[in-house]
C-alpha cells in the first residue's frame, strides 16, 4: 500500500510497535478481518531480534530471535496486516477515534489503538558510555558479539539476559567477566549454572562500573567496589550492558495512565484508562517480559477490540 493510501484510510486499529506484542495483536485482528496497521520505527520483530536463541516459546524447540521475528511478520502479512516503517510521535483523541501522529507530522486515523511499543535497553550510567558507544560499548550480543573474537569483554547485570547473552559471548570472546553490584541474581538457576560451567566465564560481584576509558576504541573500565568504594582498573576490549529497560511510552503518556516509571496501566483485557486504547507486551505495568506473554497480551487485546467494535457498530 502506498503511503498516501495509508494516510487516507480509516483503520479499525493502529498498533504502535512490531514486536511480539504488536504482532500478536495484528495476527488476531487481521485474521478477524479488522483493518490493521502496525507502525514500527525500526524493524519488525522488536527486542526478540536481539537474542541469538529462544528455547522457551511453546512448540518451538529452539530458534533464533531473528527467525521468530521474521516468521511472525510473514504470518501477519498473510492475513492482511499492513506495516508502516515510521515513528509514532503522539496519539490524540479525534472524533470517536484517534489520530496517530507520525514523525513527519502526518497522521493516521483509527477507531482503536494498541500500545505495544515495548522498552529500550537502559544505557550504562557512567562516563565514557556515550564516547565509546559502538567502539566497545554494546547492548546487543547477537549484533556485536562477533566483533569480539578472542577479546576480553565485560557483561553488566544480574538478570536472565546478562547470563544468557554473556554465555553466548563466550563463543567469540576469550574471556567474559560478569560485573554485578551485588551477590544475588534475578536470573534463573539454569542460566546461572550453564554460564558458570563455561571455562571462559568469570564474575566480579559487588562491583559497579565507574568509568569506561580508552583512546580510539575502548581499553578498559574502572570498577568500584560497592561496599569499600575501592577503585580497580580492569582492562578489557568491550562491555555489554544488560541492566534493565525503560518503557517507550512518550507518545501516549499524556493520554493514558502510567506508573511512575512510564509503564502503561492495563486490565485483564489489556484495556487502558482510555476507552478505545489497549496495551500489550513489555510496556504493560507489571508485565513479565517474555515473548509468549507479549504475544498473548496482543491476542487478548485484539479479541477484545473485535468485540468492542462489533458492539459499537
Ligand atoms: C537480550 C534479550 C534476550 C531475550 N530472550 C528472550 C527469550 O529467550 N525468550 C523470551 O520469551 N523472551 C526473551 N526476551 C524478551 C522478549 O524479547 C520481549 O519480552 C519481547 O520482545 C517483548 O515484546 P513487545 O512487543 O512487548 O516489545 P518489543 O519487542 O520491545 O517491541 C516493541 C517495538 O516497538 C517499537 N517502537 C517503540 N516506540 C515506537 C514508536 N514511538 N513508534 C513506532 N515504533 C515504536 C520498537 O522499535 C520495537 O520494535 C529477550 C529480550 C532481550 C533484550
Amino acid at each position: 500500500m502506498q503511503y498516501e493510501e495509508v494516510l487516507a484510510k480509516q483503520w479499525d486499529l493502529v498498533i504502535i510497535g512490531a514486536g511480539p506484542g504488536g504482532m500478536g495483536a495484528a495476527l488476531y485482528a487481521s485474521r478477524a478481518d479488522l483493518a490493521t496497521l502496525v507502525v514500527e520505527k525500526q524493524y519488525a520483530g522488536g527486542l526478540i531480534m536481539l537474542t541469538h536463541e529462544v528455547e522457551n516459546y511453546p512448540c518451538i524447540d529452539k530458534a533464533s530471535g531473528m527467525d521468530l521475528g521474521m516468521k511472525l511478520e510473514q504470518q501477519c502479512r498473510k492475513f492482511g496486516t499492513e506495516f508502516l516503517l515510521k515513528e509514532v510521535r503522539r496519539v490524540d483523541r479525534s472524533g470517536a477515534g484517534f489520530a496517530v501522529t507520525l514523525a513527519d507530522g502526518k497522521s493516521v486515523s483509527t477507531a482503536t489503538v494498541v500500545i505495544a511499543s515495548g522498552s529500550a535497553p537502559r544505557r550504562l550510567p557512567c562516563p565514557g558510555e556515550q564516547e565509546f558507544y559502538g567502539k566497545g560499548v554494546s547492548y546487543c550480543a547477537t549484533c556485536d558479539g562477533a566483533f569480539f573474537r578472542d577479546k576480553e569483554v565485560v557483561v553488566v547485570g544480574g538478570g536472565e539476559s546478562a547470563f544468557q547473552e554473556g554465555l553466548f559471548l563466550t563463543q567469540f570472546a576469550s574471556k567474559v567477566t560478569l560485573v554485578h553490584r551485588r551477590e544475588g541474581f534475578r536470573a534463573t538457576e539454569l542460566a546461572i549454572r550453564r554460564a558458570r560451567a563455561n571455562a571462559k566465564w568469570h564474575e566480579k560481584l559487588n562491583y559497579v562500573v565507574e568509568e569506561i576509558y580508552g583512546d580510539e576504541t575502548m581499553q578498559g573500565v574502572k570498577l568500584k567496589h560497592a561496599q569499600t568504594g575501592e577503585i580497580e582498573d580492569f582492562p578489557c576490549d568491550g562491555i555489554f550492558g544488560f541492566i534493565g529497560y525503560d518503557p517507550a511510552s512518550a507518545s501516549v503518556s499524556h493520554l493514558v495512565e502510567t506508573d511512575e516509571e512510564g509503564y502503561v496501566v492495563g486490565d485483564l483485557n489489556m484495556r487502558t484508562s482510555v476507552h478505545g486504547i489497549w496495551v500489550a507486551g513489555d510496556i504493560l505495568k507489571g508485565a513479565k517480559k517474555q515473548m509468549v506473554i507479549s504475544a498473548g497480551n496482543g491476542a487478548t487485546a485484539a479479541m477484545d477490540i473485535r468485540e468492542y467494535l462489533a458492539e459499537r457498530d
